[in-house]
């Protein structure tokens, strides 16, 4: 396994606020959230960065699971932010793809 940070939290070596687990992604609330309500979605499978995942099942996958999670599990009815910072150049921090669900409040852009 990678030493990633998000591989432990999917594995439960290092806690986290899950709010979503299935056989293909687990989402937890981000340490330092941006918004009244921030999620991370990710897939178990470890995949450093969306510039390097030429996987279309995982890519699919993972937002299939963003859209179902924002609606029945957070209650983003009202709508909310999809973002996912690519490399060091976008933000990037933590080296396994990962889904930013943000809302709870209306977003400025
Ligand atoms: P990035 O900048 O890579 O797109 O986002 C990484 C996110 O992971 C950040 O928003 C940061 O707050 C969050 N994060 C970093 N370490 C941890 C952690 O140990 N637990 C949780 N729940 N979130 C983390
Ligand atoms: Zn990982």
């Amino acid at each position: 396994m990678p030493d990633c940070l998000f591989c432990k939290i999917i594995e439960g070596s290092i806690p986290s606020d899950t709010v979503y687990e299935d056989a293909d992604v687990f989402a937890f609330k981000d340490i330092h959230p941006k918004a009244p309500v921030h999620v991370l979605v990710i897939p178990k499978k470890h995949v450093a960065t969306l510039a390097d995942c030429n996987d279309p099942a995982v890519l699919g996958l993972l937002m299939n699971r963003v859209r179902t999670i924002a609606d029945d599990v957070l209650n983003l009815a009202a709508g909310y932010r999809v973002v996912i910072n690519v490399r060091e150049g976008g933000g990037q921090e933590v080296f396994h793809l990962h889904a930013h669900i943000l809302g709870g409040k209306k977003l400025p852009f």
